[in-house]
């Protein structure tokens, strides 16, 4: 089967030379394992992070081991008696079209009301990630604006639909006019500014005139700082994201005094870490999307040799709702 390896380390922005796809034998499975043949695979900004040898809240990825990610798939083999072969599962197998299990973090899934791919989005990781940024820190009231950035992808999206289920207020930011019409007219937010188009302060002030209670920041820079101007007080910030400085770009920010003046709440979160709201969260999401309340799109990659394109197309924002790479014809 093939296998996709870290080869080098990007400086800057990520290139394919950084990736090598590799061919490795069917391996045979020991008591207790499982075999796994990989659907999809999903493709997320943390591994642009992880592909760097920096502090972090995880250990960088190895050298010419295989990427790491979650993917959701069926087995093939098993030789451990929680699983059958065709069980559809979700696990981190990482780049790869096949993976072996002794069952530790690999979760049966039911798809009869739920795609399977909606697993790695909507009613995965990030859906968690909006959900518990929403409730836990932002705690987003009725009648409260709410702003958050990369709002037409897999997090930011469910953010947004997930606000105005509370009766909120949601106003998103993202690249391009395509992913504005997408988060206003499909999504249901009340606005959406395409940063790249238009004055952003200007744009941000006429959709925000009552000002801004609780921030969702998934990209940091300059569309953070504008948000920060605009803060009412004691207003929250879920910082989830900085993905406008993954690959090296410009992060300044010139209104952290609203932090104080304001006194706002600011908390950075990492959603593994808090895997005791898991099923909590997980059960409200797929009972949202499975009665067609929550919505979502996906942008796929035909196979696994087109994932190292895919990936650097997601961090340009070449992607439009969640980025997944196709495994299996
Ligand atoms: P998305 O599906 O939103 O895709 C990434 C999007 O980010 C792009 O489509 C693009 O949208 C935007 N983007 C990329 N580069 C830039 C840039 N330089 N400036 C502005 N926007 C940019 O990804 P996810 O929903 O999976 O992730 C969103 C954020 O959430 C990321 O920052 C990620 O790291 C973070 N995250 C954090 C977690 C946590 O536990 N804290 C867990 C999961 C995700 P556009 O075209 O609109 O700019």
């Amino acid at each position: 089967y093939q296998r996709i390896v870290l080869a080098t380390r990007p400086s800057g922005e990520v290139t394919p030379e950084n990736f090598r796809l590799e061919t490795v034998p069917v391996p045979t499975i020991a008591d207790g394992q499982v075999l796994i043949r990989n659907h999809f695979l999903s493709l997320d900004p943390y591994m642009r992070v992880r592909m760097d040898d920096v502090k972090n809240y995880a250990a960088p990825q190895a050298l010419n081991e295989t990427m790491i990610g979650g993917t959701v798939g069926e087995i093939v083999a098993s030789n451990n008696p929680q699983f059958q072969i065709g069980d559809k599962v979700i696990g981190m197998m990482g780049w790869a079209e096949m993976g072996v299990s002794d069952g530790t973090l690999l979760r049966k899934l039911d798809t009869t009301h739920i795609p399977l791919s909606a697993y790695l989005g909507a009613v995965g990781m990030p859906g968690m990630t909006a959900w518990y940024g929403l409730t836990q820190i932002m705690q987003a009231k009725e009648g409260e604006t709410v702003v958050v950035s990369a709002a037409s992808g897999a997090v930011g999206s469910v953010v947004g639909q997930l606000a105005k289920l509370r009766g909120c207020r949601a106003v998103g930011i993202a690249g391009g006019t395509e992913k504005c019409a997408y988060v206003v007219n499909d999504l249901g937010f009340d606005a959406c500014i395409d940063y790249k188009a238009v004055n952003l302060e200007e744009q941000l002030a006429a959709a925000t005139s009552n000002g801004i209670d609780a921030i969702f920041e998934n990209v940091g820079g300059a569309s953070f700082d504008a948000c920060l101007a605009r803060v009412n007080p004691f207003a929250r910030i879920a910082l989830c994201g900085m993905i406008a400085g993954y690959d090296g770009g410009d992060m300044s920010i010139h209104n952290a005094r609203m932090l104080l003046s304001m006194r706002v709440t600011l908390r950075g979160f990492i959603i593994s870490e808090h895997l005791d709201l898991w099923p909590q969260g997980l059960k409200e999401l797929g009972i949202l999307v499975a009665q067609g309340k929550l919505k979502f799109r996906e942008s796929i990659a035909p196979n696994l040799a087109a994932a190292p394109k895919a990936f650097i197309g997601l961090l340009k924002g070449k992607n439009l709702g969640k980025q997944l790479v196709r495994l299996i014809p």
